[in-house]
């Protein structure tokens, strides 16, 4: 039984006064989705915020939006995996579609993130999906399973030992339209299923993430699909009473 896992991706939104009360709001509420793992990813200038708001809140982890391809060094702006964890984050978002198309972000570089995030003892989130025109084009399968694949062939087989994988059609991102749960089970059964090809023990803990215009709404019937175990979240967890209702949504005892 994979444990579900609902992670927040506030992106470039917020100054540190909305993020400590973004952060007490949902640390308060955390009684309320027992049995869900939850994180927040804040912009890496306010992880020292998620720490010292949740230092007391073990029920709800920190991640980061993005690490470095590169080690500590001459990188300037750059921000490494070792840094991310110095910072107790518990995840890293990797290979997000803003970062693939805004800031020309290769298979293979999110290949490198990913293998850094590991390196550290962060846990990557890879972050795969495909544009409208790539569905329309009957190219989903491929396009999710290449991003995978450029993962494994640098990570090699123990790559999703310790990951979770977000699938976030790039056409739902922030559109307010999400895909149905039957498109995303099909979806996440073909990503379980590539990863079981190379590794079958890691496909069956792997948590694949559904991220997309999820709300409130629409969470509860998303996560109950089988290979569905929770969701990564943008607009919707900036606003506490959202986020919060997505989480208990992903509660096992009341899918
Ligand atoms: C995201 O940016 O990862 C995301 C899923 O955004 P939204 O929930 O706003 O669609």
């Amino acid at each position: 039984m994979r444990r579900p896992l609902v992670m927040g991706n506030w992106k470039m939104n917020g100054r540190r006064r909305e993020a400590q009360a973004l952060i007490a709001a949902v640390a308060a509420e955390a009684a309320t989705f027992p049995g869900v793992d939850v994180a927040v990813c804040p912009p890496y200038v306010y992880l020292g915020v998620a720490a010292d708001g949740l230092s007391r809140c073990p029920a709800i982890a920190w991640g980061a939006q993005d690490v470095s391809a590169y080690g500590d060094g001459a990188y300037t702006g750059e921000i490494s995996a070792g840094m991310a964890r110095d910072m107790g984050c518990e995840f890293a978002i990797i290979g997000h579609s803003e970062r693939r198309t805004l800031f020309g972000e290769s298979d293979g570089v999110v290949a490198q993130k990913f293998a850094r995030a590991l390196a550290a003892g962060v846990t990557p989130v890879l972050c795969v999906g495909e544009t409208a025109a790539e569905r329309d084009g009957g190219h989903t399968r491929e396009v999710v399973l290449r991003q995978i694949g450029a993962v494994f062939a640098s990570c090699g087989t123990g790559a999703f030992d310790r990951a979770v994988i977000a699938y976030e059609p790039v056409w739902a991102i922030g559109t307010g339209r999400a895909a149905s749960p039957d498109e995303a089970q099909a979806v996440h059964r073909e990503i379980r299923n590539a990863v079981a090809q190379r590794n079958p023990t890691a496909a069956v803990g792997l948590r694949i993430l559904y991220g997309g215009s999820v709300k409130a709404q629409n969470a509860r019937e998303l996560f109950a699909r089988d290979d569905i175990d929770g969701g990564l979240i943008g607009g919707a967890s900036l606003v506490a009473a959202d986020f919060v209702g997505i989480c208990r949504a992903a509660c096992p005892d009341l899918a």
